[in-house]
């Protein structure tokens, strides 16, 4: 999945998503990217979230709109990423071990952050003060 979360000037975000599916997939599998709320979600008023990684896992836990919810609780975007893929291994602990899911998020403020169940998860930031900056995302 490529997941792309914008903000403007004036505050407005958006977002987008693609993706490669999964190898072996059933015929007829959908996946969370174009399911609203799972594999992305934005409101206007708190932020936006998208995914990557296995997508029945995502959908599930409704990902992104549970991260979107938890900000705006209050939880920073890394915070709602990460309580999102904690809410993932807590219902199934075996995630943890071999599965891949990662959370990007933005906020109205334009704070962004990510979480992911494995190691090397990375997203590119570009804003006035720097282009495709590489992040490290953390992970569980
Ligand atoms: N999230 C996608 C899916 O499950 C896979 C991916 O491209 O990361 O369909």
């Amino acid at each position: 999945t490529i997941g792309m979360l914008a903000i403007d000037a004036k505050g407005n975000i958006s977002g987008a998503c693609t993706t490669s599916g999964m190898a072996y997939k059933l015929h007829g599998r959908i996946g969370d990217s174009p399911i609203i709320g799972a594999g992305l979600y934005v409101d206007n008023e708190v932020g936006g979230a998208t995914s990557t990684g296995v997508g029945e896992e995502v959908v599930r836990n409704v990902g992104s709109f549970l991260v979107v919810e938890l900000m705006r609780q209050g939880y920073t975007p890394e915070a709602a990423c990460k309580e999102a893929v904690m809410r993932i291994i807590k219902k199934k602990p075996e995630t943890a071990k071999n599965i891949q899911v990662g959370f990007l998020a933005i906020n109205k403020k334009g704070e962004y952050g990510a979480y992911a169940i494995q190691k090397g998860f990375s997203y590119a930031v570009c804003n006035e003060k720097q282009q495709d900056l590489l992040i490290k995302g953390k992970s569980y």
